[in-house]
C-alpha cells in the first residue's frame, strides 16, 4: 500500500504533495542517535525552523492539511520531531489569534524560526478535562499583570523560553505570555514515552495580557479548534508506521512451514489495522479541508476526528506489538516505542470521553 496514496484525495492540493513529500525526505536525513529527550527536543526545534517547516504552525492564516499532514509524516519517523514542531504552534496560536502587532512582532518570527521555544500552559492539577476548575489567578500590579499558581502536565516545560498561560483575572479566564525566567519550571515530570515536560510554578510571574481581559477561554477553544486535528494527523503517522512494521514482519516471519503473512488470522488483523487507518483518516482530512476551505468553527468535525484516530491508531500500535511477539516489547525496538509513544495521544488535548461529550453537545444543540 503506498503511504502517499491518500495525499491524492480530493481535500488536497498539489502542494500539500510537495510538502509531504519534501517534509518525508528531510527527516530521513536529520533522524539522530538517542539523547535525552531534551536535546532532541531542542534539535529538532532549530532543525525544523532552519528548513521552514515551523512556518505552517505559525502562521497568521494555518492551513490545517498542512499541520496535520506534517504531523502525520514526523509521527511516522519520530515521535519527538512530530511534537517538537507542534509545541511550537500549540504554544504560539493565542498570540498569533489575539496578540498585539508588537506581541507577534517580539516573538512570531523567532518561535517560527526555531530561535525560540514555546509552551502552552492550561492544565492545573485540579483543572485537566475541567478547565474551568483552574485556580491560577492574574492580577494587575504596577501597570502590568502578575501570575500566581501551579500548572502541570506542561509540554516543554523546563525548555521553554516563554509559556503562554491561563489564568483567572476579575474579567475570567485570561490568556498571557510569560517569559522562562518568571517561572519555576524545574519539577520534571517522566512519562512513557519521555517529553520535555515539566510542573510550572508562578509566583508573581510578571505576565503580558494577550487580547481582551476574559477571553482567554474563548482562546484556547480557537486554538485548539486548530489544532485537534492534528492531534489525529500524528495518530495516522504512528499508525501507519506500525502498519508498516507490521506487514515487513509478517511476511518476513517463517513459521508453521509458511510466513506469518500466510495466515488468515494475521491478514485478518492487517486487513482491520489498514481499514481503520482509512477511516480515521478521511475523518482527519475532511475536518481539516473544512476549517481550510469553509473558514468555519470544526468543533464537531476535530473531536471526531481526534477520537476516533486516537483510539483508532492505540489499536493497530497494540496490533503491531502482537504480531511482533516478544519483539514487540523488546525495550527501543520501533513497536514498542510507538505503544509507548501513542497512549498519551487518547488523553491530551481532550480525552476521549471529552471528545465524547462535545460530539454529543454538538448534535443536541
Ligand atoms: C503527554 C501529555 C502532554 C500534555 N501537554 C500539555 C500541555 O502542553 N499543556 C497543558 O496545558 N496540558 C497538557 N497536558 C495535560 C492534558 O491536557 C490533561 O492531562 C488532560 O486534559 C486530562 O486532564 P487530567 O490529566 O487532569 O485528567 P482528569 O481531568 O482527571 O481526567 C481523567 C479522566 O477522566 C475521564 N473523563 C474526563 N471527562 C469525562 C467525562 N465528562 N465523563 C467521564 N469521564 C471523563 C477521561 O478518561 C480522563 O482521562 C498534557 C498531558 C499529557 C499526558
Amino acid at each position: 500500500m503506498d503511504r502517499f496514496e491518500h495525499y491524492g484525495w480530493p481535500f488536497f492540493e498539489e502542494r500539500h504533495r510537495q510538502l509531504a513529500a519534501e517534509a518525508d525526505g528531510w527527516i530521513q536525513k536529520k533522524l539522530i542517535e538517542e539523547e535525552d529527550a531534551d536535546s532532541i527536543c531542542r534539535y529538532f526545534v532549530r532543525e525544523l525552523g532552519k528548513a521552514g517547516f515551523l512556518k505552517h504552525c505559525v502562521s497568521a492564516t494555518p492551513d490545517v492539511r498542512s499541520i496535520a499532514l506534517l504531523r502525520e509524516v514526523l509521527a511516522y519517523h519520530h515521535g519527538l520531531a512530530d511534537f517538537a514542531f507542534v509545541m511550537q504552534g500549540l504554544g504560539s496560536g493565542p498570540i498569533v489569534l489575539a496578540g498585539t502587532e508588537a506581541q507577534k512582532k517580539a516573538y512570531l518570527p523567532r518561535v517560527a524560526q526555531g530561535e525560540t521555544i514555546a509552551a502552552f500552559a492550561l492544565s492545573e492539577p485540579e483543572a485537566g478535562s475541567d478547565v474551568a476548575a483552574m485556580t491560577c489567578t492574574a492580577t494587575q500590579k504596577g501597570g502590568g499583570w502578575v501570575v500566581n499558581g501551579v500548572k502541570t502536565w506542561i509540554s516543554n516545560g523546563g525548555i521553554a523560553d516563554f509559556y503562554v498561560t491561563f489564568a483567572k483575572a476579575e474579567a475570567g479566564i485570561s490568556a498571557f505570555i510569560v517569559d522562562a525566567k518568571e517561572v519555576d519550571a524545574s519539577e520534571r515530570i517522566d512519562i512513557i514515552a519521555p517529553h520535555p515536560m515539566a510542573t510550572v510554578k508562578f509566583k508573581d510571574s510578571k505576565a503580558e495580557l494577550i487580547g481582551e481581559a476574559g477571553h482567554g477561554f474563548k482562546l484556547a477553544m480557537r486554538n485548539l479548534d486548530v489544532f485537534r486535528t492534528t492531534v489525529a494527523g500524528a495518530a495516522l503517522g504512528f499508525a501507519r508506521r506500525a502498519l508498516a512494521e507490521s506487514l515487513a514482519r509478517a511476511k518476513n516471519r517463517k513459521m508453521f512451514g509458511a510466513r506469518l503473512a500466510d495466515l488468515q488470522m494475521t491478514q485478518a488483523k492487517l486487513a482491520d489495522m489498514a481499514t481503520g487507518i482509512e477511516a480515521a483518516a478521511l475523518l482527519t482530512y475532511r475536518s481539516a479541508w473544512v476549517k481550510d476551505t469553509k473558514q468555519t468553527r470544526v468543533t464537531r468535525e476535530a473531536a471526531m476526528a481526534k477520537m476516533h484516530a486516537t483510539e483508532m491508531a492505540q489499536e493497530v500500535v497494540d496490533g503491531a506489538v502482537q504480531i511482533f511477539g516478544g519483539l514487540g516489547v523488546k525495550s527501543g525496538h520501533p513497536v514498542e516505542r510507538l505503544y509507548r509513544e501513542v497512549r498519551a495521544l487518547r488523553i491530551y488535548e481532550g480525552a476521549t470521553e471529552v471528545q465524547k461529550v462535545i460530539i454529543a453537545r454538538e448534535l443536541l444543540k
